[in-house]
């Protein structure tokens, strides 16, 4: 195999020169306080083997990358009617739009713009209070990532309780079709709180491993999915994972990713390793600018594609 770590030492010399590029997230306030500066990555492949650098052991804001967790707990809980209530196609636009919401009668495009993560907190929610269900939540990151110090941060969760005024409108709106079972303060708390995890890369990289490896995670023994949801996801990802970026993102990265305005990205080499980068400024859709480019370089490195070797 290529000496991993020399890959990921020469991905963060080369880009050295460039951090702080890109746009910080600053509509959740508590996520302009990052330092743009920031750079980890993380990989751990399905040998067990971590290939660290940079930043890679500080936690932040992983944000919408949870919409991965909360999708896989939803499947487990529901099965196949998830998609009653979210679908299964890139939306082509951008991760808080809420025009489509309008032609397809409440019912989201795919679970990782914010409309269907909020339909899948719901779903998540089901015969929970509120707290049980982000307790849930925690509990399942933390036993993905083998990794009981993962906490939320709960100066995110209420900053973003405070200013979510476009996730308010996009979980009204839903509510009005009858397409959420459960009060929007409710919906949005859960929703808020699993966003605001604060995770490092090399937690992020572990917990989505599973993913990597058929669904089962090989530093655990733990079966988490089947290999078929585990396949699945990925797929899910591919298409959606980077909103209106994802065709870009495939195109340039050539695996299953899940970006989060905090800066961080998860992609999935099946059969190989989990990847987590994190660099807080973004493109124009609201995927890390960097984050993508150092997962860009990594695949010309390795050859790690899902469209071939
Ligand atoms: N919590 C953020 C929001 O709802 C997540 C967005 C994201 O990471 N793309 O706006």
């Amino acid at each position: 195999m290529a000496d991993l770590q020399a890959i990921v030492d020469e991905i963060h010399d080369k880009l050295a020169p460039r951090l702080g590029e890109g746009k910080v997230a600053d509509y959740i306030p508590q996520l302009a306080h990052v330092d743009p500066k920031k750079f980890g990555m993380a990989i751990v492949t399905v040998d067990g083997e971590i290939f660290k650098v940079g930043d890679a052991d500080v936690p932040f804001s992983i944000q919408s990358i949870s919409k991965v967790f909360t999708l896989t707990l939803a499947l487990g809980k529901h099965g196949e009617t998830t998609w009653n209530r979210v679908g299964r196609e890139p939306s082509g636009s951008a991760f808080n739009s809420i025009v489509q919401l309008e032609h397809e009668e409440g019912k989201p495009r795919n679970p990782f713009i914010n409309a269907g993560a909020i339909a899948v907190s719901d779903l998540v929610l089901a015969g929970h209070t509120p707290r049980e269900a982000i307790g849930e939540i925690v509990r399942f990151v933390r036993y993905l990532a083998d990794d009981d110090s993962i906490a939320i941060d709960p100066t995110v969760a209420k900053s973003e309780q405070a200013t979510g005024y476009r996730n308010f409108a996009l979980a009204n709106f839903m509510r009005s079709f009858g397409k959420l079972d459960h009060p929007v303060e409710h919906v949005l708390g859960v929703y808020f709180h699993h966003c605001a995890l604060a995770m490092t890369c090399t937690q992020l990289a572990k917990s989505g491993l599973f993913l990597a490896a058929s669904g089962r995670n090989p530093l655990t023994g733990h079966t988490v999915v089947s290999k078929q949801r585990a396949r699945r996801i990925n797929a899910l990802m591919l298409t959606c994972g980077h909103y209106d970026g994802s065709g870009d993102f495939a195109y340039r990265v050539g695996l299953p990713g899940k970006s989060g305005v905090g800066g961080g990205i998860l992609a999935v080499a099946p059969g190989r390793a989990s990847v987590a980068v994190w660099s807080p400024g973004l493109n124009h859709n609201g995927n890390s600018l960097l984050g993508s480019l150092a997962l860009e370089m990594l695949t010309t490195r390795t050859g790690w594609s899902v469209f071939g070797h």
